[in-house]
């Protein structure tokens, strides 16, 4: 079985400010790491390998060729292959054109493969949007925010998928595409051989060529929408802090302040 991870590098949301001025995040100096919904899609594969014999996972990336940085942790975790997708006809892409380069590089990669795992989103860029329209441009189905493998075989599988605070159990046959929310497994750390095995390794890099893709629908010209500017929200109200075990208390209190503002 054929498993494409889809994994992206970020920046440490933590660590990054904003310039007020431009609009626009300073990445600068901020340490890359693999964003953590990715991991769990990766050790997700991992779970369904062990259950499924000759199973080989590809993590792919789209970004710059430090990505390199992404593609040695998933290996370290348990990835076979790694191909990081790298072209300055990349840069500026929207979701839709970088769904339209993933979608290409999957292709390239490893076919159509039996599952597609995400992570649920970026914790960047937070749309959420990549892997629907990625299934989508590859024609095939997708299910959302899953927190268990219930159970697989080589041509279909159950999932629970948690949304909106309901639970649903769903089964696909192969093809299909997965998003995966936290909680779902859980993160680990390499073991030092696995993290020396994956220092030596040397990822495939395609360009918008080599994985076929038609440069039009690249970067900026293949992207329908713009980021005009980026503003903090500022916290707005102060918070008010009862210590108080008094449930009735704290209900007064709150009486007080919503009837102070009524007046
Ligand atoms: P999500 O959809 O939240 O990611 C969900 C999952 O999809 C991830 O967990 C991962 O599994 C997969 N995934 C997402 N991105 C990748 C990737 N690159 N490689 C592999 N897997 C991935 N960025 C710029 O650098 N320059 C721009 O000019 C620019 N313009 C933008 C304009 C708009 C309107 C928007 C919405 C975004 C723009 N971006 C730009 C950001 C860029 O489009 C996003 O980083 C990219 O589309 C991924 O979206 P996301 O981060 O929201 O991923």
């Amino acid at each position: 079985m054929n498993i494409a991870v889809l994994i992206k590098q970020v920046p440490r949301t933590d660590k990054i400010k904003i310039d007020k001025e431009k609009g626009t995040l300073i990445r600068k100096g901020v340490e890359s790491i693999l964003n953590p919904y990715c991991e769990y899609a990766l050790e997700t594969a991992c779970l369904i390998k062990k259950q499924i014999k000759n199973t080989k996972i590809t993590v792919i990336t789209m970004g710059p060729p430090n990505a390199k940085a992404v593609i040695e942790r998933a290996v370290a975790l348990g990835a076979d292959e790694g191909v990081i997708l790298s072209d300055r006809a990349f840069a500026g892409s929207d979701c839709r054109a970088t769904a339209y380069a993933l979608a290409c590089g999957i292709k390239k990669a490893c076919g159509i493969p039996e599952i597609i795992l995400c992570g649920r989103q970026a914790i960047d860029g937070d749309t959420a949007q990549v892997p629907g329209e990625t299934a989508q441009m590859l024609g095939i189905p997708m299910i959302p925010y899953i927190t268990e493998i219930i159970n697989v075989s080589e041509r279909s599988l159950t999932v629970k998928s948690e949304f909106d605070n309901k639970e649903l159990v769903l089964s696909a046959e192969f093809p299909v595409l997965l998003t995966v929310r936290k909680g779902s497994n859980n993160r680990r750390m390499p073991s030092l051989n696995d993290a020396f095995r994956a220092f030596s390794y040397e990822p495939k890099i395609m360009n918008a060529e080599d994985a076929g893709c038609d440069r039009e629908k690249l970067g900026l010209s293949g992207s329908p929408t713009r980021v005009v500017k980026i503003v903090p929200v500022a916290a707005k109200g102060n918070c008010h802090f009862f210590d108080s075990a008094d449930c009735e208390e704290g209900l007064s209190e709150i009486g007080k302040i919503l009837s102070e503002k009524q007046k």
